[in-house]
């Protein structure tokens, strides 16, 4: 049932497809009403450069701060975090301060694999119900923008060239995909303790040693820790990348003020002695017993990642997630194909249209080859075989294609009320040549006829009819 040919030649060319590709959309959810990102290559979007993504898709520990990588073949989570660390070693001296990375741009081989963009799901069904429901007629290439303008609304599929021998491993809570299974583990261990264990507060001995001064954030007045203290340089680290993230570490570090009040330093004290435990959430049985970070770590090493780890040489993930892809070959896959689908929505809009098709909606061109989706199929009606209020409405919008109900109404019953009685007589013959495909209402509200093409000079006559 695809596109039957037919638009209506010369009444739309002007008038409705012109109309019907450069106006908002107002129908559908919430979601499509809200204006379009200032720039739809989220890579980019958040205002920021992609290397200065926060920290929910990036690894605070990676080498550039100081830390070792995980080691190929299995993570390494770091059992020396801050929390744990304090009290396990209250009195070391503070690290050494760490130098502000110089990020050398390391050249990255892109996978050969296959990305693809589909709708999601429980989206597609509200839109599909929309054009069922409305009667209406889209325009296929704009709905396929909306969805891409919305990452929430799409996922993305990943499929590995047949001659590139290589595994995809998938994370089975929120499908993040990378080559190396040490990425995704680290990244379950990560991200996922939540998933897994309960956050507890309590309350530890205060921090022993001599405290003369305590440092706070010029910016926000928060208080850090004491130059001495172990926690120092962790603390400036968390602060600075959690609110601070563009500006340079130095600049936030000439910010930093000393402050040599016994008050404060007791306030810091105070603060301090709140620790965080973990409880394994209950799985039908017991809730776990409280322990550290550190151990809740290990346990999520040893039992979790086993059993969440997925190996695929094609995998469906939702497009936020696929922004967080770390692997970087992969990552610039993604990217390269979201910019380029952000050009012409080419794969999106495949998917679209076969989903719609499944959901028995029709597809026809009008105007300058545009496609669209409706419920029903445009089927042309001869004006001269109606009655006379059809014929009327049917010859007004021959001549006047684009034409909203209020401008039929004004035209065929001028200078009656809108309220009046005769406005149905042409309202509801309307509704039913709009529910018959006599009439082609697009999205935005202007009407159209259908017609019969006519047929080339020594051909046959085409067939059905379009918008
Ligand atoms: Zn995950």
């Amino acid at each position: 049932m695809d596109s039957t040919d037919k638009p209506d030649p010369a009444e739309q060319d002007d008038g409705t497809a012109e109309t019907a590709s450069s106006l908002e959309f107002n129908f559908v959810p919430d979601w499509a009403k809200q204006p379009p990102p200032a720039q739809v290559d989220f890579f980019v979007s958040k205002g920021r450069k992609e290397r200065d993504i926060p920290d929910e898709g990036r690894d605070r520990r990676r080498p550039g701060h100081g830390r070792p990588a995980p080691a190929r073949g299995g993570p390494r989570p770091d059992n020396n975090r801050r929390d744990d660390r304090r009290s396990a070693h209250p009195t070391r001296p503070p690290e050494p301060r760490r130098e502000v990375p110089q990020r050398r741009p390391e050249p990255v081989e892109r996978v050969p694999v296959q990305v693809r963009f589909m709708p999601e799901q429980k989206r597609l069904a509200a839109v599909a119900r929309e054009i069922q429901v409305s009667k209406k007629s889209y325009p296929l290439v704009d709905l396929a923008t909306l969805f891409l303008s919305r990452p929430e609304t799409c996922e993305v599929r990943l499929e590995l060239d047949r001659e590139f021998r290589a595994q995809l491993h998938q994370c089975k809570f929120c499908r993040l995909v990378a080559r190396d299974p040490a990425l995704i583990a680290t990244h379950i261990v990560k991200d996922h303790l939540a998933d897994c264990f309960d956050q507890e507060a309590v309350l530890s001995d205060p921090p022993s040693g001599q405290f003369t001064c305590v440092a706070k954030c010029g910016l926000s007045g928060e208080i850090l820790a004491p130059p001495n203290h172990h926690s120092y340089n962790d603390k400036i680290l968390e602060i600075h990348q959690a609110r601070y993230p563009d500006m340079p570490m130095e600049s936030y570090r000439n910010r930093i003020q000393i402050v040599h009040d016994a008050a404060v330093i007791e306030q810091w004290k105070e603060a301090s002695r709140k620790q965080t435990l973990y409880r394994r959430k209950p799985d039908g049985g017991e809730p776990g017993t409280p322990i550290t970070l550190a151990e809740a770590e290990a346990v999520m090493l040893k039992e979790i990642v086993p059993t969440a780890i997925q190996q695929t040489r094609h995998a469906i993930l939702p497009a936020v997630t696929a922004q967080a892809i770390r692997d970087p070959g992969l990552r610039l896959a993604v990217q390269e194909a979201w910019r380029k689908e952000n050009r012409f929505p080419l794969t999106l809009l495949l998917a679209l249209r076969g989903a719609l098709h499944h959901r028995h909606l029709h597809f026809f061109k009008a105007g300058k080859g545009i496609e669209f989706v409706s419920s029903v199929i445009p089927t042309p009606l001869d004006p001269e075989q109606t009655v006379e209020p059809i014929r009327q409405v049917l010859n007004h919008l021959r001549e006047h294609p684009g034409c909203t109900r209020k401008d039929l109404v004004a035209a065929l019953l001028p200078d009656i009320a809108a309220d009046a009685p005769e406005v149905r007589n042409v309202l509801t013959p309307l509704a039913w040549l709009v529910e018959r495909g006599h009439i082609i209402e697009f999205f935005n509200g202007t009407l159209s006829t259908p017609v019969k093409r006519q047929p080339a000079p020594g051909k046959p006559p085409a067939g059905p009819v379009k918008g």
